[in-house]
């Protein structure tokens, strides 16, 4: 008992697994049993697993059943592929996405805009899109959302969709709070809504270094690999190919390969952020996305008491 008292106190009062303790608690229009909500709003169906699939895995590790984790994809991703169509393509996404997100025991999600459609692919921030985000994020009410960064580097390539679905959060993060920005589309109007905090992942086009924390999520390479690995349509036909196209023809990338490929997409990040490791780290940023008092202390000290395995700048 003391030591369960010990380790409330430790990690600001949310317990690490699911013991004893049952707190019915009832906020932005959702029950929530003392349980922390953190939601994943990406472009693409493998976005999130390469940057911060290791933080879910940690956070279900650590957490256990009183984390509720949730993947939202903007795109159905169904031009990424050379040899189907896009509808077949974005129901295999679909699918690859579901399986991926079950290994964390995840809900995965793709983005339905205002007018009920899904984006087959082409993100763009107009009404209809970011009606249907902001409807997303208020439904699931979440604690935290990650979301990739906004590239300000005019020289940095960039992909439509993950820049548009970055901004896109940005656009969206205020109007949260302002029950008439939209029509709610399933269920009652929320007229109080708490404000998620909005964080930054690293973006592979992007590539800039701006974080402030990382995680070290080198305990959980297998599960990470294996969340990566569902998504074969990409990782082992879709980007070989789309990084190769000089090239006449491209085997799809063999499990070894595949696996020099992910130990490499580490250490560059490392490398990337300062460090020379061969340890998986992801890396986070704190934005002011959403309050316009905020800054990243604002948020620091809450994040530290969520994430108590965090290493910071
Ligand atoms: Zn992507």
């Amino acid at each position: 008992m003391l030591l369960w008292r010990f380790r409330w106190m430790m990690y600001g009062g949310r317990l690490p697994s699911s013991k004893n303790v049952s707190v019915r608690i009832r906020r932005n229009g959702v029950d929530i049993m003392n349980e922390l909500r953190v939601m994943s709003v990406m472009a693409h169906q493998d976005d999130f697993e390469f940057e911060a699939a290791g933080l879910f895995l940690q956070l279900r590790q650590y957490y256990g059943d009183r984390v509720k984790l949730k993947i939202l994809t903007t795109s159905r991703g169904g031009s990424g592929h050379y040899l189907h169509d896009i509808e077949t393509t974005a129901q295999i996404r679909e699918k690859e996405a579901q399986a991926s997100a079950a290994i964390v025991g995840a809900e995965y999600e793709n983005l339905t805009q205002l007018d009920g459609s899904h984006i087959p692919a082409q993100v763009f921030c107009d009404r209809n899109m970011l009606g249907g985000l902001w409807n997303a994020i208020r439904a699931f009410a979440p604690d935290y959302v990650i979301a990739p960064p906004i590239s300000t580097n005019p020289l940095a390539g960039i992909h439509i969709d993950h820049q548009h679905t970055a901004e896109a959060v940005r656009l969206v993060a205020y109007q949260l709070g302002v029950p008439n920005a939209y029509p709610t589309m399933n269920g009652k109007r929320l007229l109080r809504f708490k404000l998620p905090i909005i964080l930054n992942c690293i973006d592979n086009y992007a590539k800039e270094p701006i974080w402030h924390f990382r995680v070290n999520v080198d305990a959980f390479r297998k599960q990470k690999m294996r969340m990566l690995r569902c998504h074969k349509s990409q990782i082992e036909e879709w980007l070989p190919f789309v990084h190769n196209l000089d090239k006449a023809k491209i085997p799809p990338w063999s499990a070894e390969e595949w696996k020099k490929q992910t130990e490499m997409h580490h250490i560059q990040r490392n490398q990337l952020c300062g460090f020379e490791s061969e340890q998986w780290q992801e890396y986070f940023a704190i934005t002011a996305w959403g309050g316009g008092g905020w800054n990243e202390s604002t948020h620091s000290g809450q994040i530290k008491k969520d994430f108590p395995f965090a290493e910071w700048k």
